[in-house]
């Protein structure tokens, strides 16, 4: 399908080298397209360190050639952009055709790390994929991303990255007229579960696919003959970097909010910030999305949902591990029963790390039982594991305020009585905490209060609290109100939205 003859032809050489090897390898999963005109744009942010990261000229960025690529208003001079084909599972129901409805894939950078990264717009006008959606997208949703992507990156969570909010100055029909906004995109790549269910529908596709992500994501298994065990350590490779990355989230507190397999990488990296939200109080069943009802996307579902998405990623290889259906399905289900144990095991050295016994194995009956008496006493996620070194450090009010009841008591004494046992040193012990528990995440009610205001036109509670959430371990005077729990009035009520 050809572009609308009405969008911009404009190019920019503020970034160069853009390569195609996905459209040139796999030009059937993708459209040529352009992005529509921009009325008037406006950058709201952009990822300096990123951009250093990429190789690219900062104050060229800044200039109106390079907002016209960030906008999608100009393509680099020498890139093909493409709009993408995906399917995917949403809430459990199979989508034949999704695809890039409201992004655009510049292309790949090499960085100066020589890692190969996509570059995408999102929000950038319709593509052939918008079915009815009118492919833009608004300064909240856009910022949100930003700012929650750059935290995860912070906190030392696999994730997609943002080098650019831009404001269009167009505006977008919601559930009133909002300011447009397109967001700069940079991931290990945009392939997803859903572009697997999507080929294995067109079989002279499914090959070159795990071909070309093999060779992008797990070189080692290139060397692998061309046999179904490659296409097995090519599961499991992806079942092991998905199982440490559900792990990370819920070592955060953090609720992705729509896990749909097109939301699910192969890469290992979190993507697509719509209806996420950090908890507050630890509740397994805590759902923030408005259109999550059966809570199927709720913190404590995260892990089961995931081993499901991978089932559906492992049906898509079964013609490439073996030509025998039976034998391929028991090789697969022997990888996917691996899952619950990888999982596990990450989120024990997580969580004991959490506790200052790293490395503790033997200890884990310490850690369920405070999740217990979290749980019940709906401590706050993040303040707690903060507090718990600071009562490593003598000071208690932190840990009474957040866990009143009477079972505190007992639990910090066997604590205490682990680390002597194992001869932990409190105040080291307390530093290592802080360099695994942040003080700062983006909490809800500070987060949609900076949200608010930029898309009032006034940036300044957005770049404060992002400063914030992007040195998450580092104590700073002034930043308190930032590692407050929201006000029960507030969390009470709170919903996120997909943002479309
Ligand atoms: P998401 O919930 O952002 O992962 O998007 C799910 C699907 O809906 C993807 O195929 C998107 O491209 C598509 N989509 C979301 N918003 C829009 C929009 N405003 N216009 C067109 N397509 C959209
Ligand atoms: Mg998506």
């Amino acid at each position: 399908m050809p572009a609308p003859s009405d969008s911009p032809t404009r190019t920019s050489s503020v970034i160069t080298g853009v390569e195609s090897t996905f459209a040139d390898r796999l030009s059937p999963l993708t459209v040529p397209w352009r992005g529509a005109d921009v009325p008037e744009p406006k950058l709201l942010v952009v990822n300096e360190d990123l951009a250093t990261q990429l190789g690219l000229d900062v104050v060229a960025l800044r200039s109106a050639d390079g907002v016209a690529i960030l906008s999608g208003a100009a393509a680099p001079t020498d890139a093909t952009p493409v709009a993408t084909a995906y399917a995917g599972h949403q809430f459990g129901g199979y989508a034949p055709l999704l695809g890039d409805g409201r992004a655009l894939l510049l292309g790949e950078l090499i960085d100066v790390d020589r890692r190969r990264v996509d570059l995408q717009l999102k929000g950038s006008g319709s593509t052939p994929f918008s079915r009815g959606g009118d492919g833009f997208a608004v300064v909240g949703p856009m910022l949100r991303e930003y700012l929650v992507s750059e935290a995860m990156y912070a906190l030392g969570v696999p994730t997609t990255r943002s080098l650019s909010v831009v404001a269009t100055g167009r505006g977008i029909h919601r559930t009133g007229i909002e300011p447009g906004a397109v967001l700069a995109r940079v991931a290990a790549s945009h392939l997803r579960v859903g572009t697997f269910e999507y080929a294995a529908r067109r079989p002279e596709l499914l090959r070159p696919l795990a071909d070309y992500a093999i060779t992008r994501h797990f070189p080692e298994i290139v060397e692998l003959p061309e046999g179904g065990d490659r296409y097995i350590a090519f599961l499991e490779a992806v079942l092991d970097r998905q199982a440490a990355l559900v792990a990370k989230w819920m070592l955060v507190g953090f609720v992705h909010g729509v896990m749909n397999t097109d939301n699910t990488t192969i890469s290992g990296e979190t993507i697509d910030y719509g209806p996420c939200a950090f908890i507050d109080a630890f509740d397994p069943s805590a759902v923030f999305s408005s259109i999550d009802r059966g809570g199927r996307y709720a913190f404590g579902n995260q892990p089961a949902v995931l081993k499901w998405n991978l089932a559906r990623f492992a049906e898509t290889l079964l013609t490439l591990i073996g030509a025998e259906p039976d034998e391929a399905i028991d090789a697969a289900t022997a990888v996917l029963s691996t899952f619950d144990d990888r999982y596990n095991r990450y989120m024990a050295e997580g969580l004991l790390a959490k506790i200052g016994l790293a490395g503790a194995v033997g200890e884990n009956d310490l850690v369920d039982d405070l999740l217990i008496v979290m749980k019940d006493d709906r401590a706050d996620w993040t303040g707690t594991f903060r507090a718990l070194a600071d009562e490593l450090r003598g000071q208690h009010s932190p840990l009474t305020a957040l866990i009143p009841s009477a079972h505190r008591e007992p639990w910090l004494h066997r604590w205490h009585a682990a680390l002597d046992r194992l001869g932990r040193d409190p105040h080291r012990t307390a530093d290592a905490m802080d360099r695994v528990n942040p003080l700062y995440i983006p909490r809800n009610h500070n987060l949609d209060a900076a949200l608010r205001s930029a898309t009032a036109g006034d940036m300044t509670p957005f770049k404060q609290l992002l400063a914030a959430v992007t040195h998450p371990f580092e104590d700073r005077a002034g930043w308190e109100h930032y590692a407050a729990a929201a006000p029960e009035t507030f969390t009470g009520t709170f919903q996120t939205f997909c943002g479309t």
